[in-house]
């Protein structure tokens, strides 16, 4: 699973202008291009990603190089698990001529493919419509098709729904292809540049995932090298292989080959460690009665907090993904849990280009002045942690369940603003305890205002969008933030604490009942966006939706 801190609009604002678009001359082919296509592209700013390497020893940067090496194998591979069509149609985008090749080189670089991943895969360049099993099964095969064959050929199942095959068509029918064979070629250059960071590495832990990792891509099973990766004790974190199944819009069986080569921030490891152990301390500080308070709930997933040097495949396709919990093996899951990587240049980056003018929009000044990285990415860490606070197993009039259960579809919204609260109540919490720097929670109420309108952006049909706009009709019931007479929000200092301590009361009761009554009556009451906030989000057009990263460490892209 991963978040992008950018939710992918439902409705965009800038609408696609129907049929017709320009056609570039490409030496007697044609290719439509959007006539929006500057806009679109403009919608990611390009933002340049450094990591510390400092702290890592000389043959952990000789790996680190390697890494990246096989790393870029992950862009073929997936550029190719995109549409098996692509190869063949980059010669053509390469060859566009005219005012708006560029922006349509890079936008079809950004999207991995000629379709808008911001609009639902609408094609941008060119006509065809997106195959819904986009590379990995035969384009003309329909969802009835694959299950027919499976009914006439039950033995099939396993192979036909792995993770790691892609369907092909074969003189029988259908045929389940094992990623290693339909992959070989470059799977194999891609374990031979691990094996040669595992020879380079002086840590045993990544030594020793990088050689299961290398042995995975030949066998097509990834379970020890899953679970070599949950032991990974190393100033390098690097994930790379097949791992997410959101490109296979058909059935979501089909794993990406994505990459994220990361390099470890031992400053904020250890705050973090600082941070775990004052979980009991905030849960026993929960402003809810205390028969509420779950002292054992137990410890969540680990967090590491690194900084990307590289990314590739489906981990760099549109919108940048600024958190993943990996691995998604249940079996690994349940042996040995699952852990959260934060992303902290890529959080930085997106700070710069988007929640920076989002503040200037948003804040009268003054407010915007306060607005700093430090918070925002402390709220977002606490954020996380918060999740891991509060009701979570429940009884309910004598039965055991748990929260989620009982307020179903009306639950994801409700967690996700009680993280925020709860996140930035902890915040005042530790820094009470000396734990926080005062400076962060000086900052933290415009911090915060700010980032509420960057997460209402697209609305208020997400969980997280939800989630906000019940924040911001709460905390102005509360008078914990105001509007100004021109039209901008601001947090009202005094107010601002007490305002997120009642309303972590009420979500945090909420859960800890089940009910969802009350889910549901603060859904009603406050889910709705208001009309002071709309029209600010109205105004947030040229504000880019998502960066685009340009990696300093290791080889520049193309173009
Ligand atoms: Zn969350």
């Amino acid at each position: 699973m991963r978040w992008g801190l950018v939710i992918v609009p439902v409705v965009s604002v800038l609408a696609f202008v129907g049929c017709g678009g320009r056609r570039e001359p490409t030496g007697g082919d044609t290719l439509r291009v959007a006539p929006d296509i500057v806009t679109r592209r403009a919608q990611f700013a390009p933002m340049r990603l450094t990591a510390d390497l400092s702290p890592l020893s000389t043959s952990d940067r000789a790996a680190l190089n390697d890494l990246i090496g096989a790393a870029q194998v992950m862009d073929d591979l997936f550029s190719r698990q995109v549409w098996v069509g692509n190869p063949a149609f980059a010669k053509r985008v390469a060859a566009l001529a005219g005012e708006n090749s560029t922006p349509a080189q890079q936008y079809y670089r950004i999207m991995f493919g000629p379709w808008d991943r911001l609009k639902e895969f609408e094609p941008f360049l060119g006509d065809k419509t997106h195959p819904l099993g986009a590379g990995f099964y035969p384009e003309d095969m329909t969802a009835k098709e694959f299950e027919a064959y499976l009914a006439a050929h039950p033995e099939a199942r396993t192979a036909f729904c792995s993770s790691f095959t892609v369907i092909r068509r074969a003189e029988a029918g259908l045929v389940a292809v094992p990623y290693s064979q339909e992959y070989r070629a470059p799977l194999e250059a891609a374990a031979a540049k691990l094996r040669s960071a595992a020879a380079a590495t002086d840590n045993e832990s990544l030594k020793r995932f990088l050689t299961l990792r290398a042995e995975a891509f030949l066998s097509d099973d990834y379970y020890a090298s899953d679970v070599a990766w949950m032991d990974l004790d190393s100033p390098i974190e690097v994930v790379i292989g097949p791992y997410e199944t959101y490109e296979d819009t058909l059935f979501g069986y089909k794993a990406a080959f994505e990459a994220f080569v990361c390099v470890a921030d031992p400053t904020e490891s250890a705050r973090l460690e600082v941070y775990k152990g004052e979980l009991p301390f905030l849960e026993r500080s929960l402003p809810i009665p205390d028969e509420h308070k779950n002292p054992s709930r137990g410890s969540e997933s680990p967090i590491r907090v690194v900084d990307l040097a590289f990314s590739a495949g489906d981990a760099k396709a549109g919108v940048q993904t600024v958190a993943f919990n990996l691995p998604n093996d249940e079996r690994v899951r349940e042996a040995k849990g699952s852990k959260k990587v934060m992303l902290k240049n890529v959080m930085h980056a997106k700070y710069d280009a988007i929640l920076v003018p989002i503040a200037g929009h948003v804040l009268p000044s003054p407010d915007a002045a306060k607005v700093a990285f430090e918070p925002f990415f402390q709220h977002v860490l606490f954020h996380e942690l918060a999740h891991g606070l509060g009701p979570g197993r429940i009884v309910k009039d004598g039965r055991h369940t748990e929260a989620r259960l009982e307020l179903k579809e009306l639950y994801s919204a409700i967690e996700e603003a009680k993280a925020d609260v709860l996140g930035a109540l902890a915040l005042y919490q530790l820094a009470d305890k000396g734990l926080v720097p005062q400076a962060i929670v000086d900052s933290l109420p415009s911090t915060f205002v700010a980032g509420l309108f960057r997460a209402a952006r697209f609305g208020a049909t997400e969980a997280h969008g939800l989630g906000v706009v019940i924040q911001v009709n709460k905390m102005l019931e509360k008078g914990a933030i105001e509007t100004t007479s021109d039209g901008r929000f601001r947090p009202v200092a005094a107010s601002f604490r007490p305002g997120l301590e009642a309303l972590c009361h009420d979500l945090l009761m909420v859960e800890a009942l089940g009910s969802y009554e009350g889910a549901k009556a603060i859904v009603d009451k406050y889910g709705t966006v208001p009309p002071a906030m709309g029209a600010l989000l109205g105004g947030f057009v040229t504000i880019p939706v998502d960066i685009e990263p340009v990696y300093s460490i290791g080889p520049e892209r193309s173009s």
